[in-house]
């Protein structure tokens, strides 16, 4: 099989949070969530991008707009975020290795590439694997598929580039 690593989405966290932060107020309010000027520029600068940033990523997207931000308030706020089901968690690849996080709370299929980029499956193979699970006898694993709001799968193998 050939890597597509062209398909690959790949948003960068945006420069201009603006029009994500007012999203981020529309959103909070829809979801009872208080306002406040950092947590709105915590979820901009995760709805701006595609990349399922770490919280490394994420401090350098929202330092651009405040940079008297701190690390744990970035910490903090992804916590209520991910309470409120506004933004999910995603496990570490490694022990100990930072998580990484996606605004997008719909359940999709993340994978990660050769080069450690966690990417969006396209959605004809997100909706693939979810239907195949749904349906599958997986009683003696203690899930069942209709749990599953997500699954991720690491792509091994040389690059096609
Ligand atoms: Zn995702």
């Amino acid at each position: 099989m050939r890597l597509m690593a062209d398909f690959a989405p790949s948003r960068p966290i945006g420069n201009d949070l603006t029009p994500w932060v007012e999203q981020a107020r529309s959103v909070f309010r829809v979801h009872g969530v208080r306002c406040t000027r950092q947590r709105e520029l915590v979820y901009a600068a995760l709805a701006s991008t595609d990349t399922h940033p770490t919280v490394e990523d994420l401090l350098v997207g929202v330092r651009a707009a405040d940079p008297g931000i701190s690390q744990a308030t970035v910490y903090n706020t992804l916590d209520t975020l991910v309470a409120c089901g506004l933004a999910r968690r995603l496990p570490a690849r490694s022990a100990g290795g930072p998580c990484r996080y996606d605004a997008d709370v719909h359940p999709h299929v993340h994978l990660t590439l050769p080069d450690g980029r966690v990417v969006d499956a396209p959605e004809s193979v997100s909706d693939a694997i979810l239907s195949a699970l749904d349906g599958a006898e997986m009683g003696h694993l203690g899930v069942s598929g209709g749990q599953i709001t997500g699954v991720h799968i690491e792509l091994s193998g040389e690059s096609s580039a």
